[in-house]
């Protein structure tokens, strides 16, 4: 008999999880991203001690068939894509099939969901095995609830940082998914206390008024352009409200958040002399592109992402804040002396 072997499906799963499943937060950035893919228009999240107890998501989107519930736990298996084209024309948050199977392979899951029909399913895993799989109750939508985060993966639990870290990392994940989304009401409950809450009813100045105060809310500017390729709209903040950081930015292109350093650069750029040396400005702005112009499929987690034209991108982002600003400008009283 050979060296070489195939390893078996739990084991495999928990070596794509350390790729997808670094932390707590990323568990309720993959939870999410399927409710949003199910198009719901409700998210309650729901964790304790940081996501070292229960870490719940629950929707109201078209939920999984019991046909399928089995499916969505086997790795590569997914409804988003199906061909070659497809994945160069993906238009949900998931298409790679991993989140599900890795999550499982490395907690405890309980999932209930329903197609809205006169049914619904239950499934039950525990490290990557089944243990149930029962009727439920026919509540359209999924919940998904994880326990016992990295229980057979003790050096990943280890390399945990403090509570308060770690919720801060889902905090920040949380707002980002809202800022990329202002038209799905999200919820987070931590310990019993609700931490944040938005409308869903598609006004971003509103969920950045919730996440950043009212104060910050108050003074963005609204931005639009386009050209052939790109259309950008968001806000952009006053330049005399801002912060000691970058990551009051958020870029999403069609409304999925992504880290790129020369978008962020042609943000400030945009702002000329305006910004003071080490001060960075508050921004949500979404990009709307065709897909083909935008590879998704460079990095596990999709942080980041792969751009074709980002020069011309970067002249587009630029330019649109610099008028929109100069515009400001020209408004007497805006009361800019803060
Ligand atoms: P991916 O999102 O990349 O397809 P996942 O492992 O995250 O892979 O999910 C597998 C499949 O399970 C999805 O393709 C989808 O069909 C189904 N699914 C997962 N979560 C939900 C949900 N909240 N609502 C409806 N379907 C879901
Ligand atoms: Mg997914």
């Amino acid at each position: 008999m050979g060296k070489i072997h195939e390893l078996d499906n739990v084991l495999a799963n928990q070596i794509a999880a350390g790729e997808v499943i670094e932390r707590p937060a990323s568990i309720i950035k993959e939870l999410v991203e399927n409710s949003l893919d199910a198009r719901s228009k409700r998210i309650d999240i729901i964790v304790t001690k940081a996501g070292l107890g229960e870490l719940r998501v629950i929707d109201d989107g078209i939920g999984i068939a019991e046909d399928d519930v089995k499916e969505a736990f086997k790795r590569h298996a997914t409804s988003k894509i199906n061909t070659r084209q497809d994945l160069f024309r993906v238009q949900t948050m998931g298409f790679r099939g991993e989140a599900l199977p890795s999550i499982a392979s490395v907690a405890d899951v309980l999932m209930t969901t329903s197609t809205g029909g006169d049914a619904g399913t239950m499934i039950h895993l525990h490290g990557g095995k089944m243990t149930d799989f029962a009727p439920a109750p026919a509540r359209r939508g999924t919940d998904v609830t994880v326990k016992e985060l990295f229980f057979n993966t003790p050096a990943r639990l280890k390399y945990l940082k403090s509570p308060h870290t770690e919720l801060s990392r889902m905090v920040d994940i949380i707002d980002r998914l809202a800022l990329a989304n202002p038209d799905v009401a999200i919820s987070f409950t931590h310990d019993g206390k609700e931490l944040f809450r938005s409308a869903g009813n598609g006004n971003l100045q509103q969920v950045i008024a919730a996440i950043y105060g009212v104060k910050a809310g108050r003074k963005m500017l609204l931005i639009q352009g386009e050209d052939n390729d790109f259309q950008i709209s968001g806000y952009v903040s006053l330049p005399e409200l801002t912060r000691a950081s970058r990551q009051y930015m958020t870029i999403t292109i069609n409304h999925r958040y992504v880290r790129n350093y020369q978008l962020s650069k042609a943000i400030i750029d945009g702002y000329g002399s305006k910004l003071m040396v080490g001060r960075y400005p508050i921004v949500v702005i979404n990009i709307d592109l065709d897909p083909l112009l935008v590879d998704v499929n460079v990095h596990p987690a999709k942080r980041e992402v792969r751009l074709s034209k980002e020069p011309q991108l970067s002249l587009l982002i630029s330019d649109t804040i610099r008028r929109q600003i100069a515009k400001q400008n020209l408004i007497p009283d805006v009361g800019d002396k803060a």
